[in-house]
């Protein structure tokens, strides 16, 4: 998966500094040199890099000073931890709202971008994205250029069930442009698509024709399609696009690949525009709405609540209702440990568990070494060890597996563990795992909504 190493590397710096038992400057400096080197390896641009490291260095400073007073070393790792996090953030976030389509309004989407970035796959799915969402969705293809745009237009939307429009015989692309959004105007269409050339003779003919075609359909949302294996040539490509073609809007595609990715996040602080979808395959479904602060939690290894839910929501068509009340119990941080099986029984259901495990706090950073296949595996083992617990143990949020001190304090394992144990045919140690994974799903699923949350949550893991 595209960035990957970089979140490996990130989480490593900072599960070190909580180790650190005392935190002074050259900590600190030691932390912000290892976080700049893992962003600038994997393709971010070296002058965002260092604006992150003043910055954080800015928004700590306080803590250092005061001299004689007694060091507070964990307020400090706090502090520390919250300014890189939010200054990761600050990297995906423009600070703009992205156009939103309206219902009952014909919203005018244009997609550019270069060749080969996804373009025409990518239209498809957002078409599939806001048809699933109730917008009565069409496709314009408007690339006269190249040899086949049309066919691949045709069979892709015929596949996806949305309304398209193109044409073998007429050239001039602005025509066709103009005719396709008219139609489906009339046609009281709510989302129309208008897939662009990648190419021509001279880069200048292609924003030429983009310009045109922007001024014949007035699009609501102008989208610029990047491909997020193409590292820093992101920048300088997506500031040549904003200049004729304005857009507000950016995709990163291949988001499932090797590729180092940097190069993306780069692109969104060159341009000043906030990135709405990342692809993450060839299906039509592979794509996953993108907001900052979720998405750099997910890197962390954080776990991703909101995504879940996103995804539940799109489960929610075979069992409204339970899926509704797991959102509702996930939310409020009340899920039990049968609840959490249902989940991981939910994501082995979706399809790669890649995809889908970094979305759940507590399983990310194991679940995701290795292959599918051996994640698979281990899921699977999660599931043998659950199904060996009684009903009532099931219901609980796990304290029926801790011995406990009388003030409360938790001092050991109860016997049930070892019944577990031998009933899957597992090894002690791998059900103190899962009690263990589960312990960190429902601090995280609790914190989620606090202020903070991911902070507190981040040090209870560690
Ligand atoms: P265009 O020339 O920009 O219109 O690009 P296409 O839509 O024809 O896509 C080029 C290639 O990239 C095709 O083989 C697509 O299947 C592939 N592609 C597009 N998006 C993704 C993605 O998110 N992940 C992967 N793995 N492949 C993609």
């Amino acid at each position: 998966m595209v960035l990957s190493d970089l979140g490996r590397k990130l989480n490593a710096a900072l599960s070190s500094l909580n180790r650190t038992p005392v935190v002074d400057e050259k900590v600190l400096d030691a932390l912000l040199k290892e976080v700049c080197a893992a962003l600038l390896e994997s393709d971010v641009n070296v002058k965002l890099a260092s604006q992150l490291r003043q910055k954080v260095r800015g928004k700590v400073k306080a803590i250092f000073e005061g001299g004689g007073e007694k060091a507070r070393d964990a307020n400090r790792k706090n502090v520390i931890q919250k300014a890189i996090f939010d200054e990761l953030v600050n990297l995906v976030d423009p600070g703009i709202e992205p156009y939103k389509p309206k219902k009952g309004y014909p919203n005018v989407i244009m997609a550019v971008g270069l060749q080969g970035n996804g373009k025409t796959t990518t239209c498809t799915k957002l078409a599939v994205h806001y048809q699933k969402r109730g917008f009565k969705s069409s496709i314009v293809c408007a690339d006269t250029f190249r040899a086949g745009a049309f066919d691949q237009t045709r069979q892709s939307a015929t596949k996806a069930k949305v309304a398209y429009f193109g044409s073998y015989t007429e050239t001039d692309p602005v025509a066709i442009a103009a005719q396709g959004v008219a139609k489906f105007k009339k046609e009281k269409f709510e989302v129309i698509i208008v897939d662009t050339s990648g190419r021509h003779k001279q880069e200048s003919e292609l924003f030429e024709e983009m310009v045109q075609i922007g001024s014949a359909v007035k699009p609501d949302m102008t989208v610029l399609v990047l491909d997020a294996s193409i590292g820093q040539a992101a920048e300088a490509q997506s500031r040549a696009f904003k200049e004729s073609a304005d857009f507000g809007a950016i995709i990163v595609t291949k988001m499932d690949g090797h590729a180092k990715g940097g190069g993306a996040i780069s692109a969104v602080a060159a341009t000043k525009t906030p990135i709405i979808f990342l692809g993450t395959g060839e299906h039509l479904t592979d794509l996953d709405r993108f907001s900052p602060q979720p998405f750099i939690s997910k890197l962390l290894g954080l776990g991703d609540v909101q995504g879940l839910m996103e995804h539940m929501q799109d489960l929610a068509t075979q069992n409204p209702d339970r899926q509704k009340e797991m959102a509702k119990k996930l939310e409020e941080g009340k899920l039990s440990i049968r609840d959490w099986r249902e989940q991981i029984q939910n994501v082995m259901n979706l399809g790669p568990i890649s995809k889908i495990a970094s979305m759940i706090p507590g399983l990310s950073q194991d679940l995701l070494q290795g292959s599918d296949e051996e994640g698979a595996l281990r899921m699977k083992r999660m599931i043998y060890i659950t199904d060996s617990m009684s009903s009532a143990e099931l219901d609980s949020d796990g304290s029926l597996f801790m011995e406990f001190a009388k003030d409360g304090k938790p001092i050991g394992l109860t016997w049930r563990v070892s019944r577990v144990a031998r009933g899957s045919g597992t090894t002690v140690r791998e059900v103190e795992e899962l009690l263990c994974q589960y312990r960190m799903m429902a601090n995280m699923a609790k914190q989620a909504g606090g202020k903070n949350g991911w902070l507190q949550a981040m040090q209870k893991i560690q």
